[in-house]
């Protein structure tokens, strides 16, 4: 049975839905554009976290910021994908939450991003929170009251 199954979403923390960090994909600040590449479009995943050689959160690297970096006048210029580092087309302006913040606080931050990393008081990476997984338990939710008003 799911952790969460007969929690009120009041008592449900991030912590409960989460992916935790050693299952979730991601890459360095100093790898080239070209391994990121890599990774997202094998894994099929929109973008990933990016974290420094101390596992400390960083920003998040997309396939569109990569291949915006690369475009040239009249084409993508595939060559500069091992020239560039991921430092240089990351987005370091995205939100991030703790463990112990409140469901509500999930719901909020994923309005606007399919996905939110989850970081302790140092910035260290503890994993990430979807947009899916708060969709998922909002059904869930959604059913259980219901099922109780029968
Ligand atoms: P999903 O809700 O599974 O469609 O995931 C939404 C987005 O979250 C994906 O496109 C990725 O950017 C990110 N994501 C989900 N799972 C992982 C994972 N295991 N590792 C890295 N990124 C992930």
């Amino acid at each position: 049975m799911s952790a969460t199954q007969d929690k009120k979403l009041t008592d449900i923390v991030i912590d409960d839905l989460m992916i935790s960090s050693e299952k979730v994909a991601h890459v360095q600040l100093h790898n080239p554009l070209e391994h990121a590449l890599l990774i997202l479009v094998k894994s099929g995943y929109s973008a990933v976290p990016v974290l420094d050689s101390s596992f400390k959160l960083k920003g998040t690297i997309g396939k569109t910021p990569i291949l915006n970096a690369v475009l040239g006048l009249e084409r993508f210029e595939t060559e500069k994908l091992s020239d560039m580092r991921v430092d240089e087309a990351m987005n370091t302006d995205v939100p991030s939450l703790s463990r112990s913040d409140s469901f509500m606080d999930g719901l909020k931050t994923v309005i606007n991003y399919p996905f939110v990393c989850v970081a302790d008081e140092d910035n260290h990476f503890d994993g990430i929170l979807t947009r899916r997984a708060i969709l998922k338990q909002l059904k869930r939710n959604y059913y259980t009251v219901e099922h109780e008003h029968e």
